[in-house]
């Protein structure tokens, strides 16, 4: 049996995938590069953005046509937008299998029931929003979880925490990922040394709000920074980096000295702010003013003066005018970011600007907004990366990168520093999921290029 599994979304939908291909391989299924070979299809859907649901329900139009011709084809939506929509999405007549976010461990048993008994089912979490996750079935599943076939060669994801309870209001992930909890530091310790026995060299630890890690055992009560002196202990492991952060004070100078400190912890902090305008960020339920915000950055390169800096931000959200717009662009250029991921709002079914706040922005204010600030972080970008030019930098090395110009025979190769940029240069193939030192030559705002060492 050959299954094609498909990913959308963010880091935390990625490992959930990894998880899910490893159990699947070990219950006896092989894997297709395309729904046409395979016998099972699933898709990890994202309900973050309405254009990333979108693209899901294409997808299962076209599977439609292809379980025309292979009716014994099974089609399974797991994932955010399984957990937000349930039996709905039943009615895309493609679709066998709902298995929201905290039911993956039951996928390979949901496949083969639908296999013998021919009928459709469904496996999510009734009322998620008040609940944790079910801890104990997803530990299992998760220690398991060896990393042999990650996508980036000795790279993996580590879950620190599950779900999230801030509910800021335009976010619909504590909705369909359920309140906010964290593993136990044993069992991340525990998968981290399994991971690094099978050649892991990097562990990203994933959080919606990885700062807010807080584990009570005894008397004792771990945070983010007891667990990167923690995984820094361990044999293998050589670069630990971390997302995503929230803009909080709680445990904030204690991690950031562990970065200072920890030669294994990466210098790389990726903080949303989504809004430079105070009102904004109070209509958004994010809790901190732009000031407190730029604050927490300024404590950050106090003590790691070598940091860089990844910023989000939403555009147009309701109520935005020019004048809050102004304040975003001005909290850009003073915040400096390495890089920005930059959204135009759009509304989530179920969250509270959705149910409160209309959606008052017009597009192509969004558009103009969105390319604006895209501009000024691409500056800041440009200045930033035109520093490194002439120096040598540490990689890890992903593997070929898609254009691969050949130099001397050379594959182009990719890596990315401890600080998260990209670099580009030519050098032998085999050197994919091993460290290299790179002399950079040119730099564009998203690339470092540069010479082998
Ligand atoms: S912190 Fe806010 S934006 Fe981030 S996952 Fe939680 S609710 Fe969503």
């Amino acid at each position: 049996m050959k299954v094609f599994l498909q990913t959308f979304g963010c880091q935390m939908n990625k490992l959930d995938s990894a998880i899910v291909e490893s159990s699947l391989r070990d219950a006896g299924y092989q894997f297709a590069n395309n729904a046409k070979d395979a016998d099972v299809v699933l898709i990890n859907t994202c309900s973050v953005r309405d254009h990333a649901e979108q693209r899901v329900m294409s997808h299962l139009g076209n599977l439609k046509h292809i379980k025309e011709t292979r009716p014994d084809l099974v089609v399974g939506v797991i994932g955010c937008m399984a957990q937000r929509l349930g039996s709905e999405l039943f009615k895309q007549s493609a679709v066998d299998i709902v298995c929201g976010p905290a039911q993956i461990a039951e996928i390979p048993r949901l496949i083969a029931e639908v296999m013998q008994e021919k009928k459709k089912t469904v496996a999510v979490t009734e009322k998620i929003r008040q609940i944790s996750p079910d801890a104990q079935s997803l530990e299992r599943f998760e220690t398991e979880y060896s990393g042999d076939d990650t996508d980036i060669p000795a790279q993996a994801y580590v879950r620190a925490m599950h779900g999230c309870d801030k509910f800021c209001s335009y976010c619909v992930v504590p909705y369909v990922r359920g309140l906010e909890t964290s593993r136990s530091p044993e069992a991340i310790i525990e998968q981290t040394k399994r991971l690094a026995q099978n050649g892991i060299k990097q562990i990203t630890l994933l959080g919606q709000r990885i700062n807010a890690y807080e584990y009570k055992a005894g008397d004792k009560t771990y945070c983010l920074a007891d667990l990167l002196e923690m995984i820094s202990e361990i044999d293998g492991i050589e670069w630990i980096k971390f997302v995503t952060s929230y803009p909080s004070q709680k445990y904030y100078k204690e991690i950031m000295q562990a970065m200072a400190e920890l030669p294994k912890v990466c210098r790389y902090l990726h903080i949303p702010a989504q809004s430079g305008s105070d009102q904004i960020l109070k209509a958004m339920n994010r809790g901190y003013t732009s000031a407190e915000y730029l604050e927490l950055l300024d404590i950050a390169r106090q003590i790691v003066p070598d940091i860089a800096i990844a910023g989000d931000f939403i555009v147009g959200f309701p109520g935005e005018t020019d004048d809050d717009f102004s304040q975003t662009v001005d909290l850009v250029k003073k915040a400096r970011y390495k890089n920005s991921f930059i959204f135009k709002y759009s509304p989530r079914p179920g969250t509270i600007a959705d149910k409160r706040l209309e959606d008052n922005v017009p597009q192509e204010i969004k558009e103009r907004r969105n390319h604006e600030l895209l501009k000024v972080q691409e500056e800041i970008s440009r200045a930033l990366a035109a520093e490194v030019t002439g120096r040598t930098v540490k990689v890890l090395v992903e593997g070929p990168s898609k254009k691969s110009h050949q130099v001397d025979n050379l594959p182009q190769l990719i890596g990315r520093t401890s600080g998260d940029w990209i670099a580009v240069f030519n050098g032998p193939e085999n050197l994919a999921g091993r460290f290299a030192n790179v002399k950079i030559t040119r730099t564009t705002p998203l690339t470092l290029f540069g010479e082998l060492v």
